[in-house]
């Protein structure tokens, strides 16, 4: 009998403790040499590799390791370099490459963008008047280091032509055929070098193989794995793909390469194997274990899933990993010291989660009962976690049980609402705001760990944040904004401080993932069953409130939000952690409109990156988040005004769904987006209230006050100015004070200059 294969296909750069992330930052500040740099993080890469080693993977990913972004790698590897970065050929040096991602004084860095559906972020390639050469083997280096070093033959991962040029800028359609012939012979001799070196397999990542392509586009990559194949006819290449099931099963499944990677999770490949089988000739690298949620996988349901799976390819042709890369899962639940035990015994970080395939590989190996002590052991602890306390909250359940229409509606529709908000808040043509977030100096932050670490009391602290509000409600007066904002100076991030109040989440010390470059966010937990327990940002939206005539915005994170940036329970269905959500919120924007906050914004910047890859997945999550916002959001007056929040610019394909969120005004980015956005708005169905972002936050650049008129001015063309507002692109806590205020006053006065015309011609 054949051996079945455990094998990854990426761990985490970041180390239990964001090692890498500190090694990076102290590089970039001068506080290590390069040198250091190099030391520190090959010391990382190497335990890593030997943690995987340890627990028992037969294929360890090598290469999949990072300085900054594998798409930026591959970049590097064919010598790729934006012509306004200095760049001689040959291997691209590091302080260059770090240039690309980071921009330096002459030079901006390259745009970087979400990786698939998830919160990582790439540095997009930029292919333009560049001619790739294979400058560096990158691949080969971490393979020999790996051999070298640590004795593990381990597989190289790549990420394959067809994904890298796709992702690629500024590329028509029409040039797609001709950049394949570009890099089919680059990617042949780099493989060519790998197999010289011994390494017998090879992983090649095309995940953009679960989007559509042409006919026309599928016989380019015929041919372009065709021509490799001939090349390089000895590797076993492993085509991996993740986060969807394939497109274009039939056509992907012919392509000559040794092994296919699928996604059982995120994805139903299940069907397709039924439904088309799978080719003899191939192994199949089946994705069993999420590879981007933290919990223990229910054992039992995954050998069901691999006997589904072997009626198609018998155990000799079968390897077992994680669904995607555990790029996109914390590192190890071993650091957690203060979770509870119940809790803990139901996670399962990337370490685990190895774990979990070699078990899995054993059973199917070797049978079931050859594991029947830890298969034990982890059911107990996963029927630990669903009967506890966390998970069976039955008023929860009663309570979303009982929903009716009438629940997500607003009593008026908002023609009918708008002149009663009026009435109330009394504003001028193009009220001015901001997007909630101000300065979060470095005295807030240091303030906030002192708090945290016990440094200083809880009055002390809820004072400083007080004194800060305070201070910020008589800037926002003095520059003459309409409508307030507190400025969320209690919070370090929007979803980890709504988690940290409400049941059902749970804060982890060091449940890291990286999101881009050194930067890296921790998700809470949504474990159990969500629900309000006592009110979450009303104190500080009441004291600020009673220190102005002016309205202040309360401010909240909305549901679909809070669950596209949270790890949530698989236990149940996605939906139903959202509506409980969506109820706690609801209860919360109760809580304030009865204690006078009467314009509320529930921000939902997440809403569109959730969207699913799968097209005929979209509508019901459009519909979905739809539901949600409106249940949390529904229950307020008729002159309570309800705002919401987002910050991207490819709105066009959704705003039907936006418009059906009922949100009486919504502001969202456009500076970013050339004014692309506008197009959405132009046949004139959307009737509620705009606030198109006048200037990019993400810039130091205070921008000129003719700068800001152009981008009011461009908008009022087809926004009627009645239904127009002022404010920038989002929130201002990453920029600097004095940089901030200088901004705002020359938006209230680009503001009133054309409020002035406007009227003028009015009249
Ligand atoms: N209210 C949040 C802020 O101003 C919104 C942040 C966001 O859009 N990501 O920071
Ligand atoms: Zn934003």
């Amino acid at each position: 009998m054949g051996k079945v294969l455990s094998s990854n296909s990426g761990y985490p750069r970041i180390g239990g403790k964001r090692e890498w992330k500190r090694a990076l930052e102290s590089f970039w500040n001068d506080e290590i040499s390069k040198e250091e740099l190099l030391k520190t993080t090959e010391t990382l890469r190497l335990a890593n590799l030997k943690k995987q080693q340890e627990i028992g993977i037969d294929l360890i990913p090598v290469g999949d390791f990072s300085l900054y972004d594998h798409v930026l790698d591959t970049s590097i590897t064919f010598g790729i370099v934006p012509k306004r970065f200095s760049y001689e050929g040959g291997k691209v040096p590091l302080e260059t490459y770090f240039d690309i991602a980071r921009g330096n004084k002459d030079a901006v860095a390259s745009e970087m963008t979400k990786w698939f559906n998830t919160n990582y972020h790439y540095i997009v390639p930029e292919l333009e008047g560049v001619t790739p050469k294979l400058v560096e083997n990158r691949p080969l280096a971490f393979y020999k280091e790996a051999k070298e070093k640590l004795g593990i033959d381990g597989k190289p991962v790549i990420l394959g032509p067809i994904t890298f040029i796709k992702l690629a800028k500024s590329f028509g359609e029409e040039n797609f055929a001709s950049l394949l012939q570009q890099f089919t012979p680059l990617y042949i001799q780099l493989l060519t070098e790998l197999a010289e070196a011994g390494a017998e397999w090879v992983q090649i990542d095309e995940p953009i193989f679960t989007s559509n392509f042409s006919q026309e586009e599928v016989q380019h990559i015929q041919q372009v794995y065709e021509a490799i194949h001939q090349a390089v006819p000895h590797i076993k290449i492993i085509l991996q793909t993740y986060f969807e099931k394939v497109s274009f099963y039939e056509e992907i499944t012919a392509l000559p390469v040794h092994a296919l990677g699928l996604d059982f999770i995120h994805g139903d490949s299940l069907s397709l194997l039924k439904q088309h089988g799978f080719p003899e000739d191939k192994v199949l690298v089946a994705g069993v274990v999420d590879g981007r949620n933290v919990w223990r996988a229910d054992l039992d349901k995954k050998f069901v899933l691999l006997e589904e799976i072997q009626k198609h390819v018998p155990k000799d042709r079968l390897i077992i990993q994680p669904a995607s890369s555990l790029l996109h899962v914390p590192v190890s639940t071993e650091l957690e010291e203060s979770l509870d035990p119940v809790i803990k015994g139901g996670l399962s970080f990337a370490d685990e989660k190895l774990a979990e395939i070699v078990l899995l590989r054993k059973g199917v190996q070797e049978g079931q009962e050859s594991i029947s002590k830890e298969l034990e052991k982890s059911r107990n602890a996963l029927s630990d976690l669903n009967n506890s306390t966390y998970r069976q909250n039955v008023k929860v359940k009663e309570n979303i049980e009982k929903l009716t229409e009438n629940d997500v509606n607003r009593p008026l529709p908002f023609a009918d609402r708008i002149t009663k908000q009026q009435e109330r808040f009394n504003l001028p043509l193009l009220p001015t705001t901001t997007i909630g977030s101000l300065p979060q100096t470095p005295e807030v932050r240091q303030t906030r760990s002192k708090w945290r670490r016990g440094d200083i009391t809880d009055q002390a602290y809820e004072q400083f944040i007080q004194e800060q509000t305070k201070k910020w409600i008589d800037i926002q007066e003095e520059i003459g904004i309409d409508v307030l904002v507190h400025g969320e100076f209690e919070r370090t991030d929007m979803v980890e401080y709504f988690g940290e109040k409400i049941d059902g989440f749970v804060v982890t010390q060091f449940a890291w993932v990286q999101s881009y470059g050194s930067r890296c966010v921790k998700p809470p937990l949504i474990l159990g069953d969500v629900a309000f327990s006592e009110p979450i940002t009303v104190k500080e939206s009441v004291y600020a409130q009673s220190l102005t005539k002016k309205p202040v915005k309360g401010m909240l994170t909305g549901p679909v939000t809070i669950l596209n940036w949270s790890f949530v329970r698989d236990d149940i269905p996605r939906v139903d952690v959202l509506n409980q959500i969506a109820l706690a919120l609801r209860e919360e924007i109760e809580a304030l409109e009865s204690n006078g906050i009467r314009m509320i914004q529930v921000d939902e910047p997440a809403l569109r990156e959730g969207l699913p890859l799968d097209d005929t997945k979209k509508e019901s999550y459009l519909a979905s988040a739809v539901y949600a916002f409106k249940l949390a959001t529904s229950s307020v007056q008729n002159d309570t005004q309800i705002h919401t929040h987002m910050c991207y610019s490819e709105f066009n394909a959704i705003i039907d769904s936006i418009s059906a969120l009922d949100a009486d005004v919504i502001s969202i980015e456009t500076s970013r987006s050339h004014g692309e956005i506008i197009s959405a708005f132009e046949n004139n169905t959307y009737n509620k209230e705009i606030g198109l972002g006048v200037y990019d936050i993400h810039s130091p650049r205070v921008p000129s006050k003719e700068e800001m008129k152009q981008n009011i001015n461009r908008a009022l063309k087809i926004i009627k100015p009645n239904q127009f507002w002022i404010n920038p692109d989002c929130g201002l806590k990453t920029r600097k004070e004095d940089e901030t205020i200088a901004a705002l006053k020359v938006m209230v006065e680009a503001a009133k200059e054309v409020r002035e015309l406007q009227l003028s011609t009015i009249k």
